[in-house]
């Protein structure tokens, strides 16, 4: 449980001197308690109760990091409408120690092949998880070693034999994997291994109860490089897992739960996977471990992560420059859309599809479609002519042509009179670009 301003209070030297900006401990308690000071602004503070006050000053889901680039947990909330979320859920691709070596290579290979672009941001899968099946420690040491030689994505090596994930550590902690899982039967030898090695262990125990027993006696051991797996392997189990390890983490600051959390899907069938995994990724899971690595099935979940992990109070944008698509030359046509990534694409798609090489130029609207923005006076004629005149269009084309989305024809004539251009009146959706573009030839 997170300590009172009291509780903090009764650790702090009571020297009320000041110097950790605030002008009594008393004050700087309560500051430590709400989150707004960091307990190494005293410098008085003994080492006890440091240790004491470890848990009141740290975030309630510790940030756990490994392998190239995934750092798992670190949240604050429970819904993005309160915040946002930092982390986006690391997807790794199961891979079997009981694969022999060609269909070994065609899956490292399919994985490598994860990589999508989608309105203008790239994705690559995070993750392999590397699973001892075959029972063999130098075939799990040997597997892990190739995936790990052909891909630099993150490494996850599950196994519950010590000496298994000994052997394969022997070459890869330099590689920072996560392993796992250590269990109630052999937490000892496997904490103390990922102490050793300096790399996360998840912790798996079946239910909240015994997993919280398995984080104490870890924790006691001196380490807290943690992941959490309650066990379960049924979707509706795994989602009550998840939230309750949630709410209890961010709303009670139960610091047992305080660590990111580990699933797996548990269905064969890939598309229902990955609405299995859809739901973990939006509650609560900070990696999911997935069986299937085709493209078609995995390109659903990252766009799904991608809108649950973006700020909701700051839109995708595109840059607020003349883009031009295909072979442009002096007939091209000009279309006027907003900046606002996912209205700037779908026109830009349609644009493409029309064959007709034409340029575009979003105006930037702060990332609001088109209606919110001419709502909210962003896409107003003045701001129109002052995008075109900056773009230098005037000297790229010899028609004087503009089109503006249907849904704003009502600044068409303003348009045109302010930049002495003829505003041509467009399609109201991006999807009637196609056919109005033949009435341009
Ligand atoms: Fe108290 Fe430490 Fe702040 Fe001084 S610096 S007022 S001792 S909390």
């Amino acid at each position: 449980m997170a300590l009172t301003g009291l509780e903090i209070y009764k650790q702090l030297p009571k020297k009320n001197c000041g110097e950790c900006g605030v002008p009594t401990c008393l004050a700087f308690a309560m500051a430590l308690a709400s989150g707004k000071a960091a307990l190494d602004a005293c410098p008085y503070v003994t080492e006890a109760a440091r240790e004491n006050l470890d848990s009141a000053a740290a975030p309630p889901i510790k940030a756990i990091k490994f392998g190239k680039d995934s750092v798992l947990g670190d949240e604050t909330v429970l819904f993005r409408h309160d915040k946002t979320f930092y982390h986006p859920t690391t997807l790794l691709i199961q891979v079997s120690d009981t694969l022999n070596d060609d269909q070994l290579n065609a899956k490292i290979q399919e994985i490598k092949g994860l990589e999508f672009e989608r309105v203008g941001l790239q994705y690559t899968l995070d993750g392999v998880a590397i699973v001892q099946e075959s029972g063999d420690a130098a075939r799990f040491a040997k597997v892990a070693a190739t995936v790990a030689e052909a891909t630099d994505k993150s490494l996850l090596l599950l196994s519950s034999d010590v000496g298994a994930l000994k052997a394969a550590l022997a070459q890869l902690a330099a590689r920072k994997p996560l392993i796992g899982a250590a269990t109630s039967e052999n937490y000892e030898a496997m904490v103390n291994l990922a102490k050793e090695n300096s790399v996360p262990v998840i912790l798996k125990e079946e239910g909240l109860d015994a997993l919280e027993e398995l984080v104490t006696k870890a924790q006691a051991l001196g380490y807290k490089e943690f992941v959490l797996d309650p066990g379960a392997r049924t979707p509706v189990q795994t989602l009550a897992n998840l939230t309750h390890l949630r709410r209890l983490a961010i709303k009670k600051k139960f610091r047992p739960f305080g660590y990111p959390v580990i699933a797996y899907t548990s269905n064969s069938e890939p598309m229902e996977e990955i609405m299995e995994a859809s739901v973990y990724v939006a509650k609560y899971a900070s990696a999911v471990v997935l069986k299937t690595s085709k493209k078609a099935h995995i390109l659903p979940l990252m766009t799904l992560r991608q809108n649950i992990y973006t700020d909701p109070q700051k839109p995708i944008q595109v840059e607020p420059k003349l883009h031009s698509v295909g072979n442009v030359n002096e007939n091209s046509p000009l279309y006027i859309t907003t900046n606002f990534s996912l209205t700037y694409y779908s026109v830009e798609g349609e644009v493409e599809t029309s064959k007709i090489p034409s340029y575009i130029l979003p105006i930037d609207t702060d990332g609001t479609s088109v209606l919110t923005a001419y709502a909210a006076g962003k896409f107003e004629p003045e701001k129109i002519v002052e995008a075109m005149v900056a773009s230098g269009i005037a000297d790229k084309v010899k028609h004087r042509n503009v089109i503006i989305p249907g849904y704003v024809a009502v600044i068409s004539g303003k348009l045109s009179e302010l930049s002495g251009w003829k505003a041509v009146v467009g399609p109201r959706e991006s999807s009637g670009i196609v056919s109005f573009s033949k009435s341009l030839t």
